[in-house]
């Protein structure tokens, strides 16, 4: 559904110098047309970044604000990000959710006001181990999900990402058909409970532990419309890997 979206979230990594490196490397990688390749730096790397960056290559924020910008210290503005070039944000990241404690409804308003400002949005959901156990993955990933559709306008510039939280940074790939099974539900909540069309037309991408040895076999799962690389992302070579992967 879609072409195929790959995504680098870069987290809270990088220096001038390791990004210049991973920048000149991305530019002097072969990357397949037909496949949307977005990049999310650390917020004070996004200028140098898209000024160094192959226009290729579309550049995303890890989080922005859920508002106007004014008195927020220490906040970013969408304004601000589309100021310096940004084009995507990421938001309800499991990082941000469980580690900082930010909650189903603020990350809603902040997809509202990204959407209606023109940037597109990487809303992610996903479960916890425990979670998975109890058999609680589908019930937390459609209340995060219908979080995300009560508050959007519009979901032609929304991609779906799936990152199951046990999967993240653990070296736990999902198998392809736990992703699969997901990612399958999830589509059919949208046709429940939004339409048919944004069923078909939005991408729906995997997230956790993606590397460039196991893309190609989840790429072929028929609701896998790309990737969200968190790891991985940070080797030049071994995110072109990837996103060559999925032709
Ligand atoms: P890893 O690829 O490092 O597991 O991270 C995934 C992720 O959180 C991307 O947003």
């Amino acid at each position: 559904s879609g072409k195929f979206f790959v995504g680098g979230n870069w987290k809270c990594n990088g220096t001038k110098d390791t990004i210049s490196k991973l920048v000149s490397d991305l530019n002097s990688a072969k990357l397949e047309a037909d496949v949307d390749v977005v990049v999310a730096p650390p917020f004070v790397y996004i200028d140098q970044v898209k000024n160094t960056l192959t226009d290729r290559i579309e550049i995303s924020a890890q989080n922005s604000w859920v508002g106007k910008g004014g008195a927020f210290t220490g906040e970013i503005s969408v304004e601000q990000l589309k100021d310096i070039g940004c084009k995507w944000v990421i938001l309800g990241h499991s990082e941000r959710r469980h580690v900082i404690g930010e909650v189903d409804q603020f990350i809603g308003k902040k997809a509202a006001y990204a959407l209606t400002e023109g940037l597109g949005v990487i809303a992610c959901i996903g479960e916890k181990l425990e979670e998975r156990e109890a058999g609680k993955t589908f019930d937390v990933c459609f209340q995060q999900l219908k979080a995300f559709a009560d508050a959007v306008p519009s979901w032609e510039n929304v991609v779906i990402a799936y990152e199951p939280v046990w999967a993240i940074g653990t070296g736990k790939v999902a198998s392809p058909a736990q992703a699969q099974e997901v990612h399958a539900a999830v589509r059919d909540w949208l046709k429940k409970n939004i339409s048919a069309e944004v069923a078909s037309k939005t991408r729906i991408i995997y997230g956790g532990s993606v590397n460039g040895g196991n893309s190609a076999e989840l790429a072929k799962q028929e609701d896998i419309d790309g990737f969200l690389v968190g790891g991985a992302s940070l080797k030049g070579p071994e995110f072109a890997t990837i996103i060559n992967s999925v032709t």
